[in-house]
C-alpha cells in the first residue's frame, strides 16, 4: 500500500513508519520537524519506498493518492504542546481537518492518533472508552486535550457527512528509544537525569500515577487497528500497568544504578491524579495486548539515552 504518516519525524511516527517500510509499503512521511529530527527519517532516507516532505499540516496536507494515512502530527509533551498553544491547536483541529480532506479527495483511510488526555483528570479509573471525560476548557493542557477531542469530533463527523473511512485510537502514555533528551516528559526527564547523577526531578508528592506502554506494543496496536475491516470506535492502546511517579522515580534510579535523589517540584496546573486504560475493547476487537512490562521496556530506552546524552 502507499501510506502517508503526519508526524512521521517525530518518537512514535518513526517507529511506526519502520513497521511499515518492513512490511513492504510505500512511505510518505509528512512533518514540519516542530519536535521531530532529521535525524529520526535519516534512517530511511537509503530506502527507495520512503519519502519526506517538509510541510505543516495546519496550512495543507499535499493529496497524494494513498491508501491510508496515519495522523500523528502533533507535539505529545506537554513541554512543547503547551510552548506554543494556538499552534497545537491549529494543528489538532486545522491539520486534522486538512488530512481528512486529503482522505476525502483520494478515498484514503485515516487513523487519528488520539490520546487519553481526552478523559483530561478523570473520575472513572481505569478508563473505558465510553467515559467522556473530565477536561477543563480553559487551561493549560486545553489546546492539547480540547484539540484532541475536536479531532475526534471532526473524524466522526466526515465520516458521517463524507463516507470517509476512520479509526480513532486514544493512546496512553508511550516510551522508548527515540524520545529526546529534552522532550520534557516523566521517562525521559527520570532516565536523563539519573544517567547524570542529577535529582529526579518529581513533580507534586509523586502520588499521581500513569500507566506506560513500550512504543513497539503501540506501533502493532496502531496498525491492528487501521487495518480492521470496520470503524469500532474509539480504541484505547496502552498498557495497564499502572505506577506513580515515586515508584517510576524509584525503578529508574534503581535501573541506572545512578546515585541521584529525588527532589520534589510544584505539581502543574491540571495535572491528572491518575490514568490507566480499561484495554478490554482493544482486547476483544483486535487481539491486542501490550507484551512488554516497563522493567522491560526501560532497559533499550536507558540505553537509547546512554548513546545520545554521552
Ligand atoms: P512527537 O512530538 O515526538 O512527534 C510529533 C511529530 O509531529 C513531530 O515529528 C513533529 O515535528 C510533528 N508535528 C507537530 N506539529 C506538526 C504540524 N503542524 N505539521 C506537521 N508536523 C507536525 O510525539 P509522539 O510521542 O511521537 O506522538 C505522536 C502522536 O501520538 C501525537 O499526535 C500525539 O498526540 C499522540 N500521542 C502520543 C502519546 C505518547 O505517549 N507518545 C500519547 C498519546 C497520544
Ligand atoms: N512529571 C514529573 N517529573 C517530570 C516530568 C513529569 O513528575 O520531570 C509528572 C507529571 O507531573 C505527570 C506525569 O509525570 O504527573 C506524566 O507527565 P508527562 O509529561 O510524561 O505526561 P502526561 O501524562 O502528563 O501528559
Amino acid at each position: 500500500m502507499k501510506i502517508m504518516v503526519t508526524g512521521g519525524a517525530g518518537f512514535v511516527g518513526s517507529h511506526l513508519i519502520e513497521q511499515l517500510l518492513s512490511s513492504g509499503h510505500d512511505v510518505i512521511c509528512v512533518d514540519n520537524l516542530y519536535t521531530g529530527t532529521q535525524h529520526n527519517v535519516a534512517r530511511f532516507s537509503g530506502n527507495p519506498l520512503f519519502s519526506f516532505i517538509h510541510q505543516d499540516i495546519s496550512v495543507l496536507v499535499p493529496a497524494f493518492n494513498c491508501d491510508q494515512i496515519y495522523n500523528l502530527a502533533c507535539p505529545a509533551s506537554p513541554v512543547h504542546y503547551q510552548a506554543n498553544p494556538i499552534d497545537t491547536f491549529k494543528t489538532s483541529v486545522i491539520g486534522t481537518m486538512n488530512a481528512l480532506e486529503c482522505a476525502k479527495l483520494t478515498g484514503a483511510r485515516l487513523l487519528q492518533a488520539s490520546t487519553s488526555e481526552i478523559y483530561g483528570d478523570p473520575l472513572i479509573h481505569p478508563q473505558p472508552e465510553s467515559y467522556w471525560g473530565n477536561v477543563n476548557t480553559i487551561g493549560i493542557r486545553s489546546c492539547y486535550d480540547e484539540g484532541k477531542r475536536g479531532a475526534e469530533t471532526l473524524c466522526f463527523d466526515y465520516e458521517r457527512v463524507h463516507g470517509v473511512a476512520v479509526r480513532v485510537a486514544r493512546i496512553f502514555n508511550t516510551y522508548g528509544p527515540r524520545m529526546l533528551p529534552n522532550d520534557g516528559r516523566v521517562v525521559s526527564n527520570f532516565i536523563v537525569q539519573a544517567l547524570q547523577n542529577h535529582p529526579l526531578t518529581v513533580y507534586g508528592d509523586g502520588s499521581q500515577t500513569r500507566s506506560f506502554c513500550y512504543v513497539t506494543d503501540l506501533v502493532n496496536g496502531l496498525i491492528r487497528l487501521m487495518n480492521h475491516p470496520t470503524n469500532p470506535g474509539p480504541v484505547n492502546l496502552g498498557n495497564p500497568g499502572e505506577f506513580s511517579m515515586n515508584e517510576l522515580a524509584t525503578q529508574v534510579i534503581a535501573m541506572t544504578g545512578s546515585s541521584s535523589t529525588v527532589q520534589f517540584l510544584p505539581l502543574p496546573q491540571d495535572d491528572p491524579k491518575v490514568r490507566c486504560p480499561d484495554i478490554t475493547k482493544a482486547q476483544s476487537i483486535l487481539g491486542w495486548a501490550p507484551s512488554i512490562p516497563l522493567s522491560e521496556g526501560l532497559l533499550p530506552t536507558i540505553e537509547w539515552f546512554k548513546s545520545t546524552t554521552r
